[in-house]
């Protein structure tokens, strides 16, 4: 059983994917800290956004004890992953890792941009997740602030837009899929769209 939550950066999509893995005893992959993962390294060797060879090479020997690596959340680590993840060399060499991801037994939740269009496209259950930029940066500001950043809310918000900017970039088909459910989580507190979510899983792994 594979799940797969597609959205942009803060719309509560991994909160809600690590949410539904818990529930139903599956794996969770948040794909965005493989790409934050590759940024990190590339700040910490000072290395230039143009060599594209080292970075991906980053990508290819991924250092996974910096998976539960505080630094990974910040707001610079986050605008470097979506600067690194331009380069068509760093998406592939990730592409393997998530593709192995997405096999683990008894099932696996990803959560990313691509995951139901390019990494899984045979996932059983694509969602979309979205909601409003003055929701997102709202809620990231408290989630900031909570873990003692000082920062504003126009800083979050002008670093969310500044993110969906350069995300679009990308071009990744996320939302182009069909079978994709979208949920705009604007106004749903995290139980509520739990539990929308649980219905659609369900729903669409129910046997006739
Ligand atoms: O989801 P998160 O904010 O952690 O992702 C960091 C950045 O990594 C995104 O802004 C995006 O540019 C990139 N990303 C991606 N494909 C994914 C996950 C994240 O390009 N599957």
């Amino acid at each position: 059983m594979l799940i797969a939550f597609d959205g942009p950066s803060a719309a509560g999509k991994g909160t809600l994917a690590r949410g539904i893995a818990q529930h139903l005893g599956y794996h969770f992959l948040d794909t965005g800290a493989l790409y934050r993962m590759v940024g990190l390294q590339m700040i910490r060797t000072q290395t230039d956004l143009n060599d594209a060879t080292k970075i991906a090479a980053f990508a290819r020997d991924l250092n996974v004890d910096d998976f539960e690596n505080h630094e990974l959340r910040s707001e610079v680590v986050g605008s470097a992953a979506s600067k690194v993840a331009v380069i068509p060399e760093v998406r592939s060499a990730l592409l393997k890792f998530q593709r192995d991801f997405a096999k683990r037994l008894p099932g696996a939740v990803l959560d990313g941009r691509d995951i139901g269009t390019v990494i899984c496209p045979e996932a059983d259950v694509k969602f979309y997740i979205t909601a409003s930029v003055s929701t997102r940066a709202a809620r990231r500001f408290k989630e900031l602030c909570g873990v003692g950043v000082d920062t504003t809310l126009e800083a979050v918000t002008d670093d969310i837009i500044a993110r969906d900017t350069r995300d679009e970039r990308l071009n990744l088909p996320a939302r182009s899929s069909k079978d994709v459910i979208v949920i705009d989580n604007s106004e749903l507190g995290v139980e509520e769209a739990l539990a929308e979510v649980l219905g659609f899983v369900k729903a669409k792994t129910a046997k006739p």
